[in-house]
């Protein structure tokens, strides 16, 4: 079992669900923006946030963020203790700092400080700041060595991160420290690119992970709106069957055998699912080769015939209508399980 860590009301670690968040990509100086940024990622699911620290106009500004954000706040330090201190005093719920260019009696105050307030850390390694070419062994060796300079300055609260651009390293890397650690594990891939090769590699490197227990938290790293990170991470979570609370639309892929028009129904029926966080599964299906199995193992169906077409709720057939109408049958029985949730 994984430690756990408290960022303000949000814990990760333990058995607690896995937490999405993302970074903001405006001046944190600028708090009317950043705030509006968070506000943006908190109402399409994120659930922890973090800011870039360069100066004091940030540290400044980010007290004005801590209050107002509804979501915690992480403040992203890099190297300077001073702007550690100073963001922890700011409000910040969460710091991250890479300890390499710590002097001693650097990391002893920021230590002191951090067990004082119980405030968290995340620390590790992202690749881009090392010597290239690095090994997972080497990444993980790293980050675990990272880790434990907070450890030994009795510091609990350590969320540990080995990033790299690479698929397989990341998989790798993220094997060791779960092997290696009890840290709570922020999982994501680093420079992964832009949002169509970005959103690739993510899935790629994360999903086998995240099946195998493996990441607290995730962060999908993109060359985009930061909004577009998290209608990702959701999207892994879901793909993964970690987040099950959502009306998940399957659909056959079509073939001469299909008798309606199975991609305008399943796009009709996510656009009315896509707000309702229901844990339904809806089957269409153009035809009943593999329909009637499909739709009788779903929450919700239909099974394409020539003229008229089968509906079937909780795996029972309920009625046969014409193929016009398949589209409001189904939203109809959609709202019934839904009600149903509700009672
Ligand atoms: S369910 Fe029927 S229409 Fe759809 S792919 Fe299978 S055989 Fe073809």
């Amino acid at each position: 079992m994984r430690n756990e860590v408290k960022i303000k009301n949000v814990q990760i670690g333990g058995n607690h669900k896995i937490v999405i968040q993302s970074m903001t990509n405006v001046k944190t100086s600028n708090h009317k923006k950043t705030l509006e940024q968070i506000s943006q990622l908190y109402e399409v699911g994120c659930e922890l946030v973090r800011v870039s620290i360069e100066n004091n106009e940030d540290i400044k500004s980010l007290h004005e963020i801590c209050k107002k954000s509804p979501i915690p706040v992480i403040a992203d330090i890099q190297y300077n203790y001073q702007h550690a201190l100073g963001a922890i005093k700011a409000g910040a719920h969460k710091i991250r700092i890479n300890p390499s260019y710590l002097k001693e009696n650097e990391l002893s105050v920021l230590c002191k400080e951090l067990k004082e307030t119980g405030i968290a850390v995340r620390v590790g390694v992202n690749e881009g700041s090392t010597l290239k070419n690095m090994t997972a062994e080497m990444l993980a060796t790293l980050a675990i060595k990272h880790a434990k300079l907070f450890q030994n300055y009795g510091v609990e609260n350590i969320v540990i991160a080995a990033k790299t651009s690479s698929v397989k390293k990341t998989i790798e890397t993220n094997r060791i420290l779960y092997k290696e650690t009890a840290f709570p594990i922020h999982l994501g891939l680093t420079e992964a690119g832009i949002e169509s090769s970005g959103i690739d590699k993510s899935f790629a490197a994360l999903s086998g992970l995240l099946i195998d227990g493996i990441g607290d938290t995730i962060r999908v790293s993109l060359s985009a709106d930061p909004v577009q990170e998290i209608i990702a991470a959701k999207r892994i979570l879901r793909a993964c069957e970690i987040d099950k609370n959502y009306i998940n639309v399957v659909s056959c892929p079509t073939c001469g055998r299909t008798n309606i028009d199975v991609l305008s129904l399943a796009l009709a029926v996510e656009n009315f699912a896509k707000d309702k966080a229901f844990p339904l599964k809806v089957a269409i299906m153009g035809c009943a080769v593999n329909g009637i199995g499909e739709s009788r193992g779903a929450d919700v169906g239909v099974c394409g015939g020539k003229t008229n077409s089968s509906i079937f709720m909780d795996g029972k057939r309920i009625k046969t209508v014409p193929n016009d109408e398949i589209l409001q049958e189904i939203i109809n029985v959609i709202k019934i399980k839904i009600s149903n949730f509700n009672k």
